[in-house]
């Protein structure tokens, strides 16, 4: 296996052989000498008798952004890593998670953080969240593992190299850390576990399809965070378990069999008093397209891979989108069938965000009563009959279609309305966070049923990107002057992307755990810009030739040549086509006769 990067050292650096002493003489001469002069070791590499440090980029002022990048490189069999952490993808992945929490408990045990002026002088952990994603921190070779990681050299408020303290950190600190990571990989089976866990979670998810399920919770599940603020799980939660008559039993390769609630594929509704633990589920089985760790509560929600939450999401752009199986002729004889907005309400959000789900490949929509437009999601007799014009046909007539027609499920928390019971295939009573089956004694009730849409739902996408989308370039008010590219999560609300000049608003998307995903799908839009040349391509067509690429070549494609390294996690082709949809003033070409040529249709 070849080790990208390691092996773009300069052939010079490998020459003299620095050693790890020469780092700490270096950053010792250069104390208070202005900050610029840390460029020096930009590039080289410094060796101890049990790791090597690569500098990879050099930040240009203490309290820059992104600051530097080092790589560190371990040996496998000193570390203690066998080669039962590494003999699948799924294990590997969770190795390499595994690692990078283990130099972020490292950091917080062994550095003094902050020594500087501007929070310069600081290790910066990665912080991750409990779900596993596939990352571009670490990277394997058959002996070695290369970890890169952020960290802000010491500078004072004058700009000046704190040469001593940067030593400080090379030397004790960072072997503090080294040892740390061994410790752990060494103590009581905790990678054993977390490669137990990831895998079982991901042959489940594989397997789904062939056990006829569409999601699993396992019994002993804890669904509930902390707080509405906090991704812990909640201490003293009433732990899942599964209504007998919806459980099954599935035997894994690490834990041997387990039990817990099949979701089957079709309309499910969890029902249910307000407080009961209804969103709790749905969230959990949202979150369930990714393994979590051991601890987590979440190890054993395992989720169709195309499973996506969708909500209102009213003041978001739509460009020239076919949502006209849900809304007719709009106010003003706007035409649905190629329907843009600026300012999009609730219900013709909601109604894109499912129309390009299912053209992204959805295979299970997550919705919830508490995020959508209520308009969107069922209109009563009287207000059927009282508002003959209102140009939405709601959810509720289309549930069905969906997933009979599209092979597209549906599990939805309602607690308000009855409405839904009579399009349900499955019923899950939440009674003080339990699950009861429902799906017998809702069948004796005489239930509404909707009247027959006027029409076949069509889900179909004329639309062919043009070329010049997706500018990454900014006008900086504040400098006067352009920047050539911004692209990176806005600074305390990390799920809005910094699009060139946009904000783009991906605070709905449930699937975006980890700001490093942001930044992923940022770079993603701006490599897909490649695809568009003459291309007749969908903005779902276009998510999927990029994340085919990204699938075979790793998520390092994204990375713009000659660019210092960017820390990514893993997106699918879902959000991707989510952001692309979103994207403001987006440009397509006109519309050619109905069936012209790059129809994507599903109906
Ligand atoms: P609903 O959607 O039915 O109104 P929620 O899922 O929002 O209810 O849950 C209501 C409250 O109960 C939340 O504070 C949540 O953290 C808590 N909760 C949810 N599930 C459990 C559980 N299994 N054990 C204990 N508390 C729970
Ligand atoms: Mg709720």
């Amino acid at each position: 296996m070849s080790q990208p990067g390691m092996t773009s050292v300069p052939a010079e650096g490998k020459k003299m052989a620095n050693t790890l002493k020469r780092l700490l003489d270096i950053f010792t001469a250069l104390d208070g000498h202005s900050f610029d002069e840390y460029q020096t070791v930009k590039a080289k590499t410094f060796c101890h008798e049990k790791y090597q440090i690569c500098f990879v980029h050099v930040q240009g002022s203490p309290g820059a952004l992104p600051a530097s990048v080092c790589r560190i490189r371990l040996n496998l069999a000193e570390l203690g890593l066998g080669e039962d952490c590494l003999s699948s993808k799924a294990r590997s992945m969770a190795t390499a998670d595994f690692l990078v929490r283990t130099f972020d408990k490292g950091v917080r045990v062994h550095a003094r953080q902050n020594r500087g002026a501007q929070g310069s002088g600081s290790f910066q952990p990665a912080g991750l969240p409990p779900q596993v994603l596939e990352r571009n921190l670490v990277r394997f070779t058959r002996t070695h593992v290369r970890i890169t990681f952020h960290i802000s050299l010491p500078g004072s408020a004058q700009n000046r190299i704190l040469g001593r303290q940067a030593a400080r950190m090379f030397d004790r600190e960072i072997s503090g850390i080294i040892d740390h990571i061994k410790d752990c990989v060494g103590r009581d089976g905790q990678l054993k576990k977390q490669c137990d866990v990831v895998e079982d979670m991901l042959d489940l998810q594989n397997r789904l399809d062939q056990l006829g399920l569409i999601g699993f919770v396992g019994d002993g599940a804890i669904l509930p965070r902390r707080s509405g603020i906090s991704q812990e799980p909640l201490k003293g939660a009433v732990p899942f378990y599964a209504p007998q008559k919806m459980a099954v039993e599935i035997t894994l390769p690490n834990a041997g069999k387990i039990r817990g609630m099949g979701i089957r594929p079709g309309v499910t509704l969890v029902i249910g008093g307000g407080f009961h633990g209804k969103s709790a589920l749905v969230e959990a089985v949202a979150k369930g397209i990714y393994p979590h760790i051991p601890g987590d509560g979440r190890e054993q929600v395992v989720t169709h891979s195309e499973a996506i939450y969708i909500g209102a999401e009213p003041g978001r752009a739509v460009t020239g989108l076919d949502i006209s199986g849900f809304m007719d002729t709009l106010p003003g004889d706007v035409d649905t069938t190629k329907f843009s907005t600026q300012n999009a309400s609730g219900s013709t959000s909601e109604a894109a965000a499912v129309i390009e789900a299912v053209l992204g490949g959805a295979r299970l929509l997550l919705m919830d009563e508490d995020s959508s437009a209520a308009n969107f999601l069922i209109k009563d007799q009287n207000m059927r009959k009282l508002i003959p014009e209102d140009a939405i046909t709601p959810f509720f007539d289309r549930v069905r279609e969906l997933s009979e027609k599209f092979g597209v499920s549906t599990l939805m928390a309602a607690g308000g309305n009855s409405g839904y019971l009579g399009m349900a295939d499955h019923v899950i009573a939440m009674q003080t966070y339990l699950p009861a089956d429902m799906t017998d004694p809702v069948r004796k009730c005489v239930l509404p049923h909707p009247p027959e849409p006027n029409k076949p739902l069509i889900i179909g996408d004329r639309r062919q990107l043009l070329e010049d989308n997706f500018d990454p370039s900014y006008w900086a008010n504040r400098l006067k002057k352009k920047i050539g590219v911004r692209i990176k999560p806005l600074r305390g609300q990390e799920n809005i992307l910094e699009y060139g000049n946009q904000h783009l608003d991906l605070t709905t998307f449930s699937a975006l755990v980890d700001p490093h995903q942001v930044t992923a799908l940022g770079y993603a839009l701006l490599f897909s810009k490649t695809k568009l040349k003459n291309a007749f391509i969908s903005p779902s067509g276009l998510a999927r030739a990029v994340c085919r690429r990204m699938e075979k070549e790793g998520l390092e494609i994204l990375l713009p040549p000659g660019h210092a390294p960017i820390f990514f996690a893993g997106v699918r082709c879902l959000e991707l086509a989510g952001v692309i949809n979103r994207f403001r003033n987006l440009k397509i070409r006109p519309f050619q006769a109905r069936d012209g040529a790059g129809h994507d249709s599903l109906a």
